[in-house]
């Protein structure tokens, strides 16, 4: 049993908070949880599929509806301290009929003397009427600290008399946070099974299983990848301050000991096609962690305060598999226009301060990269220091990074060659970006095979560069406007200046 989650939930109750709505999947905890708050506490228990049940067995004791049985008792109360425990309600939390009688229970239950009823919602999904907002409050189970999931690993190795390298056990416990008690339990089974001991390769399998968990629940995405960092051409400085901040990544239990503050992210604004999903997906290989999408737009959901709701969880699974990349690609189309001219509505501008306290507040391991091609559309408060720990601006390449580009691409598929001319190459391609230079060694390469070439040369590259239309051609406004905008920002240029 978890003390520290007994202490906060009484504390709930005596404080009369008439509602205390508790997301979770195991509804077994929560009864112990509950149990052991209000031992001398009557429980009655509503089940939306039995109508009521009896707490302590189970049995269903009398068929009936949410409404029929919220009348039973919304005027009289109980002679008795009560706990009505509702499970698995939030369909019938957009019915304003049931609403308007939990907001009247809630209200008895602060204003009235000896009304005795304290009511508890307990489902997987969390809906929260705007109509109750005042009345509900919400309760997370606390998940493990480090030091109780070093005590659960502790007690396990003892209890079946393991062998295990005490040297791996901050590491290992740090890999399981975000977990609880019964799924670290689990994977350490799982784990025992597999080989008979606890070490430092059962890292991999918690990530495993963390992946598993991510992937049930459909509010993000395990990304995978191969890129590593040496794909990426040029980029000189935000690289360098990548790989830094990988060496706390891959120590993270001795560089907390040692009181280094975790990173929290970084931003990367500029020019599309330029490597900004590529360093997103680089960061994960070089700090040795997961890569895990946000899609915004993922999250909204059709009951009112439902998008709110899928975002806590959302966070809640980041920092469960956790430590890990979140990588929310094209922040600016999630939360254009808030607290400006229009554009973002109610929703949106909520989830987006929901989104910035926990940035604010967080003290996970979730590392942060978030992309944007066109900031002029983010709220300020967003790009402000202290959220990200930097904002880094990539631009179209320079003539350095265009050859390194161009390099890499060929050496990907073994077509690189000394006689290539780099030099003539750079003065073709002025105004390419990434994704431009990609192109044309993919098509040179391709055009070769056709013509039964073996070799590729830089007379090729260049005719293929002629008939290719860069971005700079293209989207020559887009990029005009992106330039204005970063001009009046104080940002880091991703690139090394030549
Ligand atoms: P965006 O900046 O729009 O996120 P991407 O990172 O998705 O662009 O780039 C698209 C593709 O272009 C990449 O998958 C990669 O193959 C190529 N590319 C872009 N920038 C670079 C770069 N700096 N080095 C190597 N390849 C690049």
């Amino acid at each position: 049993m978890k003390r520290n989650a007994v202490d906060i939930l009484a504390s709930y109750v005596d404080a009369l908070r008439s509602i205390i709505y508790i997301t979770h999947f195991d509804f077994k905890v929560i009864d112990d949880i509950i149990a052991h708050v209000g031992k001398n506490v009557k429980c009655v228990e509503f089940n939306n599929a039995l109508g009521v049940v009896d707490f302590g067995t189970k049995n269903a004791m009398h068929e009936c509806g949410l409404e029929q049985f919220l009348r039973l008792t919304m005027d009289s109360g109980f002679e008795q301290e009560t706990y009505l425990i509702l499970k698995d309600i939030h369909n019938e939390l957009s019915d304003p009929k049931i609403i308007a009688l939990l907001k009247r229970i809630a209200e008895n239950n602060m204003y009235l003397e000896n009304y005795n009823e304290t009511i508890f919602i307990l489902s997987e999904i969390t809906v929260i009427p705007r109509e109750l907002e005042n009345y509900i409050t919400v309760f997370d189970i606390p998940l493990p600290t480090s030091e109780e999931i070093s005590t659960i690993i502790k007690g396990f190795i003892t209890e079946l008399d393991i062998v295990a390298e005490s040297e791996m056990m901050g590491e290992l416990a740090l890999s399981f946070k975000g977990l609880n008690e019964f799924q670290i339990r689990q994977i350490l089974n799982l784990a025992y099974q597999d080989g008979g001991c606890i070490d430092e390769d059962d890292r991999l399998l918690v990530l495993k299983e963390k992946e598993q968990f991510i992937k049930k629940s459909g509010m993000l995405e395990i990304v995978s990848f191969d890129e590593t960092i040496e794909d990426i051409g040029g980029l000189e400085v935000l690289k360098e301050w990548l790989i830094k901040k990988a060496k706390i990544f891959a120590n993270l239990d001795r560089a907390i000991k040692f009181g280094v503050d975790i990173p929290k992210g970084i931003m990367i604004i500029g020019m599309p096609g330029c490597g900004k999903s590529l360093t997103a997906k680089a960061t994960a290989s070089l700090f040795h962690i997961p890569l895990v999408r946000l899609d915004i737009g993922r999250l909204l959901g059709k009951y009112v305060g439902e998008s709110e709701g899928n975002m806590r969880r959302a966070l809640k699974l980041a920092e469960a598999i956790s430590p890990c990349v979140l990588w929310i690609d094209e922040i600016e189309k999630a939360f254009a226009g808030i607290g400006g001219d229009g554009g973002g509505n109610d929703v949106t501008t909520r989830l987006f301060g929901q989104f910035l306290t926990w940035m604010q507040e967080k003290e996970n391991t979730v590392f942060i990269v978030a992309t944007a091609n066109d900031v002029s559309v983010i709220p300020p408060e967003f790009l402000r220091k202290g959220r990200f720990d930097e904002l880094f601006f990539v631009d179209l390449p320079n003539e350095d990074e265009r050859k390194r580009i161009l390099e890499i691409h060929l050496k990907k598929r073994n077509k690189w060659n000394r006689n290539i001319d780099s030099i003539a190459l750079i003065k073709e391609t002025d105004g390419f970006n990434g994704a431009d230079l990609e192109a044309v060694v993919k098509e040179t390469i391709e055009m070769a095979f056709i013509n039964g070439k073996e070799e590729i040369t830089t007379a090729d590259l260049i005719e293929v560069t002629k008939d290719t239309k860069s971005i700079s051609k293209t989207l020559q406004d887009k990029i005009d406007k992106i330039k204005r905008t970063i001009d009046k920002m104080d940002i880091k240029v991703a690139s090394r200046k030549i």
